[in-house]
């Protein structure tokens, strides 16, 4: 069997740091910004940038359905931090009236955008994440938590009592960007979850 095609969705945030990190990791990876790349790819990473904007363009773009159908069957997925938000259930304090961050229901969670307050915009550190042998350097940027897990969602990892990593049969989600960092375990899991 041919390398799974990997997309990354394309309409803003950290693509090119996505795309690097999966090649890195030995997968075959294209952007995704229109309806016939969404169809050909057979997974998709939702980069790291800001939810409300990527939720306004996927409206856009008319991708916001198609994205929702696909997931709804299944096709796997993987979101860092805004990525995250956008694969859960049920959003909180998803941004301003006319202008919010959509779930597109990936993941049956309820996450909280911005969560970790302007204090602590960004910080970083080395957290444990289930199944590696060894802690994950995380970088978090105004990073999302998890509130809430359904039943059939695993975590990942936590920090600072939160939950910051899920993962849910063929889809993944992290509050921080191991895009940012050399590791590419996190995206190893992925490519090998495929
Ligand atoms: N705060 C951003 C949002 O709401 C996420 C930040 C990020 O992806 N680094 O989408």
């Amino acid at each position: 069997m041919s390398a799974p095609r990997i997309g990354v969705l394309a309409l803003q945030g950290d693509t090119r740091e996505h795309l690097a990190a999966l090649r890195e990791a030995g997968a075959s990876a294209a952007t995704v910004r229109r309806l016939d790349e969404l169809q050909a790819v057979d997974a998709l990473v939702i980069p790291g940038g800001e939810s409300t904007t990527m939720s306004h363009l996927l409206r856009e773009f008319e991708l916001l359905e198609p994205l929702r159908a696909r997931l709804a069957e299944g096709m796997p997925a993987y979101g860092s931090c805004a990525g995250m938000i956008l694969l859960a259930s049920e959003i909180l304090d998803a941004g301003a009236d006319g202008r919010q961050a959509v779930p597109l229901k990936g993941i049956d969670m309820t996450v909280r955008r911005n969560a970790f307050g302007r204090q602590v915009d960004s910080f970083e550190g080395d957290i444990a994440f289930e199944g590696l042998d060894s802690p994950v350097h995380a970088v978090f940027i105004r990073a999302p938590w998890v509130e809430r897990v359904g039943p059939d969602v695993e975590v990942l990892a936590e920090a600072a009592g939160h939950i910051v990593a899920v993962r849910q049969a063929k889809m993944l989600a992290t509050a921080f960007h191991p895009e940012m960092t050399g590791d590419r375990r996190i995206h190893k899991l992925f490519v090998d979850m495929l």
